[in-house]
């Protein structure tokens, strides 16, 4: 059931739990490779459409922006969206049918699609600049050695001309 057929919901709350296979694309161009992600929840009606209530869970291997190694990352965040016939949307900018912080959506025809969400979702949970580590410490600008591994043998950077006034200022004992 990768598609939700809202009017099934009309009813009782429809349950959901699938495992989506999307593109690592949908991520951006630091993800290497995504595991089919984990979407679960419920939709009910509320209001004049629906709610859907659920979660999105899953794995990836990233690149990291600052030393360009793999590394594993999970994540799960909560899904919560108000579905809303396109009829329904307002006319003006100003109106807004929102409540609270829950985001709205508006849809032409009852139907949800989940691959399209896990991808959506996976989008948000990935971090703008992927870093395996905060202490990561890239790799050397010189030589391109990972720098987590060890010190390469390039001067360090901070014996750079630029900084030389700097070097004076330290205690020479
Ligand atoms: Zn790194
Ligand atoms: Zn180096």
């Amino acid at each position: 059931m990768l598609r939700i057929d809202l009017t099934h919901a009309d009813t009782e709350p429809l349950d959901f739990s699938e495992r989506p296979v999307i593109p690592p694309a949908a991520g951006g161009e630091d993800v290497v490779s995504v595991d089919p992600v984990e979407l679960s929840g419920h939709v009910e009606r509320a209001d004049r459409g629906f709610l859907l209530e659920g979660r999105v869970a899953g794995h990836a291997r990233l690149r990291c922006g600052r030393c360009l190694t793999e590394f594993d990352f999970s994540f799960a965040e909560p899904v919560e969206l108000h579905l809303l016939p396109v009829a329904t949307a307002p006319q003006d900018d100003e109106k807004r049918l929102g409540r609270g912080d829950l985001e709205v959506r508006f849809f032409a025809e009852p139907v949800v699609d989940l691959t399209e969400l896990a991808a959506e979702q996976f989008g948000l949970a990935v971090p703008m600049k992927p870093l395996c580590a905060d202490s990561c410490r890239g790799i050397c600008p010189t030589c391109g050695a990972n720098l987590n591994l060890g010190a390469c043998s390039c001067p360090p950077p901070d014996q750079d001309d630029r900084l030389a006034p700097l070097a004076e200022w330290r205690p020479s004992e």
